[in-house]
């Protein structure tokens, strides 16, 4: 499905930064170039003094490798695109600067706040309501607030401004084709409802394990943790998919009333001691580079006491899921990268006597990026037909052709808010982690550590590699 946009025009604020030039604007060229963002204006921002040549030269480095592998129309899309884009310098944070600029623009616009996220409240602090012109979408970037308290005060700020189906909090976890996996095989299949529940699954883990280390962001990273960085905001979004309750229709509403749901009935157990897990690396080799102590890292403060690894079990207190754990694990400068959920059945009530070997659960594997799925079954062995030997079902499921931040941004454009993370639930996920960060904070939880390039502390049972 394809979509053209409604926005016409995309108002990057933070042109300068990071996410804008490795993310967001190689996004929008691969939209571009499959002609899927047609009569779109690009309009930069930032307190930068740059010429408009300066930004469009940035704009055109980023392009670069989109437009290398488009096609004649794709290149001139891209072409009158970096040819028409505008550059202003503004402080977001100045009295009515946004708000004039916003005045200028030809409408509907979506604005991405590619900024600091202080920067970001401030800036939206800054506009009075009819300063926004109608049909404006506000594009929020993560961390989403900081605790509960503070996603709720952002969440009043922005519906301040704008309805809240103009409000679009990222999460590019949630890109189309995962989410689209996640529900088409939950509730498209017939067979899988049924074991779908507490009476035959014993736990599901969702995994996403790096191979990387903090790669130059512990400005970032060291103020944030695993916990916060990875689990509160992506990992919590694919349980709720896997744990939600069949939606009547893939429409935001619907899809993201049952998202809602799912995420108030969850809650991690007490005691966080033995509920979750943290650890940091320390000296070792990962994703084929030489990794310093954590501790050593530049920028780090080793004082802080973040985590690099979280792992957190999740509770969902309903009928469907009353007494399966969810167990939510993420971590940085580990052996081998692992991106997946596993649905672990209950083993078989009764085995038939007679039967010999491998008698081991049924597993169920959703990996992502790239989306694939992977069925543990246990059959008859070759041979001696009374051994049972495991076999693995395994298939790619459909991808998509743009990337992560290409996705997100065919949403905004197309002024679909389905994939975007909505106020209430933003609010669960802090509700959810906010206690076990306190926990953390008071060292009720020890501090472990783990060799980079290793499975993590070998005690946990998470730590076990793949099989
Ligand atoms: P950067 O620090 O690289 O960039 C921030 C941008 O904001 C710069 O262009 C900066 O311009 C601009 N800026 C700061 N203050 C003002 C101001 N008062 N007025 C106008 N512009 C201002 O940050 P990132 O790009 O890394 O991150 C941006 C957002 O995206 C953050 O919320 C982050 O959490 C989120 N994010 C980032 C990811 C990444 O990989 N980078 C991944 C996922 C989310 P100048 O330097 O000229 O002041």
């Amino acid at each position: 499905m394809t979509s053209q946009p409604t926005v016409k025009t995309l108002l990057i604020l933070g042109a300068s930064g990071d996410l804008t030039g490795r993310l967001l604007l190689p996004g929008l060229a691969r939209l571009v170039a499959r002609g899927r963002a047609a009569g779109l204006r690009l309009v930069g921002a930032g307190s930068d003094p740059w010429t408009p040549e300066q930004w469009r030269e940035r704009v055109h480095a980023s392009f670069e490798a989109a437009a290398a592998s488009a096609g004649p129309e794709g290149k001139e899309a891209l072409q009158s695109l970096e040819k028409e884009t505008v550059y202003h310098q503004l402080d977001v944070t100045a009295e009515g600067a946004l708000a004039s600029l916003l005045g200028t623009l030809d409408g509907p616009t979506a604005v991405y706040f590619a900024l600091p996220p202080r920067i970001s409240q401030l800036a939206c602090e800054s506009l009075r309501p009819e300063q926004v012109p109608p049909g404006t979408r506000l594009v929020m970037e993560k961390p989403f607030g900081s605790s509960e308290e503070s996603a709720r005060s952002l969440n009043q700020t922005l519906v301040r401004l704008v309805p809240e189906d103009h409000v679009h909090r990222v999460d590019h976890f949630l890109g189309k084709a995962t989410v689209l996996n996640i529900l088409g095989l939950r509730f498209a299949n017939n067979f899988l409802e049924p074991v779908w529940d507490r009476h035959h699954v014993e736990k599901v883990e969702i995994i996403f394990d790096e191979d990387l280390a903090l790669e130059g962001r512990a400005r970032y990273y060291d103020g944030a943790g695993a916990l916060r960085d990875m689990i509160q905001s992506h990992l919590l979004q694919i349980m709720a998919l896997l744990a939600i309750e069949p939606p009547a229709t893939i429409g935001e509403r619907d899809l993201r009333d049952a998202i809602s749901a799912v995420l108030r009935a969850s809650s991690v157990p007490v005691p966080y001691a033995a509920s979750t897990r943290r650890a940091r690396y320390t000296a070792g080799q990962a994703g084929g580079k030489d990794v310093p102590d954590y501790a050593r890292e530049e920028g780090v403060d080793a004082g802080r006491g973040t985590e690099t690894l979280a792992e957190i079990q999740v509770n969902i207190d309903n009928w469907r899921w009353n007494g399966v754990p969810f167990i939510l694990r993420s971590g940085k400068a580990l052996g081998a990268k692992r991106k997946e959920a596993v649905v672990t059945f209950r083993p078989v009530p009764h085995l038939p006597r007679g039967f010999t070997g491998v008698d081991s659960p049924n597993k169920l594997r959703i990996g992502f990026g790239p989306d694939t799925l992977r069925f543990d079954v246990d059959v008859n062995g070759p041979g001696n037909i009374f051994s049972l030997s495991r076999a693995t079902l395994e298939t790619e499921l459909s991808g998509s052709d743009l990337l992560p931040y290409g996705e997100v941004l065919e949403g905004v454009l197309a002024g679909d808010p389905l994939l975007s993370v909505r106020g209430d639930t933003a609010e669960e996920c802090w509700r959810i982690v906010e206690p076990v960060l306190k926990a953390w904070q008071q060292d009720a939880v020890p501090l472990e550590e783990y060799d980079a390039g290793s499975a993590g502390p070998a005690a946990w049972p998470t730590a076990v590699p793949r099989d």
